[in-house]
């Protein structure tokens, strides 16, 4: 039998089991880091979107329905597949909200997304956690260092001074898996000028993630603590022996590919060598397709991320 295809031209689409959705769901943190990329445009916080429940159902509606799988309008669906949609909350710190961030979680699970928190850890206690919990998929820490002073000087402190000791965030972890032995957890870690030398190896070894996202800080808003390419392959070389659970992204890997939303309810891309964000209109003004395409959102970086084994979670 005479055989028509060849190997060499076969185009694999990209499959992943979750496409992410980052919605940055609040500005306000109750830390100060000095790298912090939680700057939309200064928006008036009395407008964002958690306010108004209405508003905020509205949108997760308008988002799964545009994201789901197989819905053949949005330009992803034309080079990638995907199983579910996972909604993942991050902030500011979104744990400052309490029931409207629970609100949010129970919507988007009702309407059929996974769902993941990105948090500092210091908000959640025992409670709060084991609530939480068993309605995520993921869970994502952002870790900077073990060592107080490292993270006081970064400003992963409250506004009274207090630093969170890391094994009260190590702890938080533990009570996670308990609550949902399913739940996967993610440490993410930004590599700034103050945190670069160090070997945070035994910490990581001890929470034992799933994955470590290691990122070289982002200069989207100023410079403070930015480092060197160099510095940056010095610090993953240095902990290359967690390389089965590292997630590497540098700044380049970092720009036009992520789905990411601010407070107010647009999305927005990271602009590298600029000082600001790039903005579209409000997804209820204009609509999701066309909010979307205003962007500059690049479909087939965003699809390269996930076949270099990166994920769609925004920091931290
Ligand atoms: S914990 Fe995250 S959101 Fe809060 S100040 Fe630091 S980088 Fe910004």
């Amino acid at each position: 039998m005479k055989n028509n295809h060849r190997n060499d031209e076969v185009q694999i689409r990209p499959f992943v089991e979750d496409l992410v959705i980052n919605w940055h769901l609040i500005e306000a943190c109750n830390y100060s880091c000095k790298y912090c990329y939680a700057a939309w445009n200064k928006p008036d916080s009395s407008k964002e979107l958690h306010r108004d429940q209405d508003g905020t159902a509205r949108l997760l509606n308008s988002l799964y329905d545009f994201f789901r799988p197989s819905n053949s309008a949005n330009p992803l669906a034309h080079i990638m597949d995907w199983k579910n949609v996972r909604l993942s909350i991050a902030g500011g710190e979104p744990t400052l909200l309490k029931e409207r961030l629970d609100f949010v979680i129970s919507k988007a699970k009702q309407l059929g997304f996974k769902v993941s928190l990105i948090t500092n850890g210091s908000l959640l206690d025992a409670q709060r956690i084991t609530a939480i919990a068993p309605h995520l998929s993921c869970l994502g820490v952002s870790l900077d260092s073990s060592n107080i002073t490292t993270n006081s000087l970064i400003g992963r402190v409250s506004q009274k001074g207090n630093v969170k000791p890391v094994r009260d965030v190590v702890e938080t972890i533990r009570l996670a898996r308990k609550a949902n032995p399913a739940i996967s957890i993610k440490i993410n870690t930004v590599v700034n000028a103050i945190n670069m030398h160090e070997d945070v190896s035994v910490l990581i070894s001890l929470i034992n993630p799933d994955r470590w996202k290691v990122m070289r800080v982002l200069p989207v808003i100023s410079d403070a603590l930015s480092i060197t390419a160099e510095n940056y392959r010095e610090f993953v070389t240095r902990h290359a022996a967690l390389s089965s659970v590292m997630s590497v992204e540098d700044n380049q890997d970092m720009v036009d590919s992520y789905i990411m939303i601010d407070p107010l309810g647009r999305f927005f891309q990271n602009s590298l060598g600029g000082s600001a964000y790039l903005y579209s209109s409000p997804i209820q003004e204009v609509g999701i397709a066309a909010a979307f395409a205003q962007t500059g959102f690049s479909p087939q970086k965003f699809a390269k991320r996930y076949q270099n084994g990166l994920r769609g979670e925004f920091l931290p």
